[in-house]
């Protein structure tokens, strides 16, 4: 393994500011393909960073013991973010800027863009393909998904299958996109699968124990490595979730979710899932109802809520349930 720094600053607060790419390359001539992983983008979502502290670890391990396995290169920046993970915080501190909204051509010459630009870079120098990893906000909890805008399904699709995460949401484009990491590499011809989950400042060991045996299943099928290390079993494939499927259940009323249903759990149309409650005045505003007949694949984990803000999302049944 070779550890690379691509980029330092001296910080007033302390630590300098470091960016690292940790590099395993292939055992010998051009790689066959070479694959990197992101994650810590945003200074608040942790689990990309145990998940690269996984694919680190077992990769290591390979490195040592059976090196010929490396038929690619396999990158991994497990901490892109430097300045936002130390405060904990999604956006940098001070600046107040979100670093993966300065992705692709971008203007000015701030400390965060320089940074933001020097990591694009460097992934675009370096990378076949790229995984994003991104956990949730304080907001709303997850099932692991990988996220996919509608103009790269059919190049995307094939590839998120190989990760065999729980769902692949296929999602029409929005202007919040145009600057994002996955958005630009995609654009540039480097397919790049963005991976949210959970929700931030918390890790799920198991969650990103079955997100990482599906990133050893895409580094096999992208034949990175030769063969599927010992211990990774076989997956079941993923759902897909295509535009229009998706229904999801938004607060009418300003005041507290208190939340009656389990992230995962399949639901009937109408189901009741929550209320909200105005506490002060001890009445329930409403009783908040599955949008949909399928499943819970987002659920509001904050429970103060303004009206218009996001409840649930279910991933719709293509047949009615019985
Ligand atoms: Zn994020």
């Amino acid at each position: 393994m070779k550890t690379q720094t691509l980029f330092s600053r001296n910080s007033p607060l302390g630590a300098p500011l470091k960016v690292i790419r940790q590099t395993f390359s292939a055992h010998q001539g051009k790689p066959a393909r070479r694959l990197s992983f992101v994650s810590g983008l945003h200074g608040d979502e942790m689990e990309g960073l145990y998940l690269c502290h996984r694919l680190i670890q077992a990769l290591r391990r390979i490195k040592d013991t059976r090196p010929e396995e490396f038929l690619g290169e396999v990158h991994v920046y497990p901490a892109a973010n430097p300045a936002a993970l130390n405060h904990g915080t999604r956006l940098w501190p001070f600046y107040g800027s979100d670093m993966n909204r300065m992705m692709g051509p971008h203007p000015g010459k701030s400390l965060p863009v320089q940074l933001a630009q020097e990591v694009f870079d460097d992934i675009q120098e370096h990378s076949d393909m790229a995984v994003d990893i991104h956990a949730s906000n304080l907001h709303l909890n997850e099932l692991p998904q990988i996220r996919i805008i509608e103009e790269f399904g059919e190049e995307l699709l094939p590839l998120a299958r190989q990760t065999h995460t729980g769902i692949i949401w296929i999602h029409p484009m929005a202007g919040v996109f145009e600057s994002t990491l996955g958005y630009n590499l995609n654009k540039l011809g480097i397919p790049t699968l963005v991976i949210e989950t959970g929700i931030c400042l918390r890790i799920e060991p198991e969650t990103v124990d079955r997100l990482f045996q599906g990133m050893m299943h895409l580094l096999v099928e992208q034949g990175v490595l030769a063969s599927l290390p010992e211990g990774i079993p076989p997956l079941p494939a993923s759902r897909v979730v295509y535009p229009g499927e998706v229904a999801q259940a938004c607060a009418k009323h300003s005041g507290l979710f208190i939340s009656r249903a389990h992230l995962g759990q399949p639901v009937s149309e109408d189901e009741i899932i929550g209320q909200v409650v105005d506490p002060v005045a001890g009445v329930v505003l409403e009783q908040v109802t599955a949008p949909g007949a399928g499943l819970l694949f987002t659920l509001r984990e904050q429970p103060v809520v303004h009206a218009g803000a996001l409840l649930a999302r279910v991933a719709r049944d293509l047949e009615p349930r019985p």
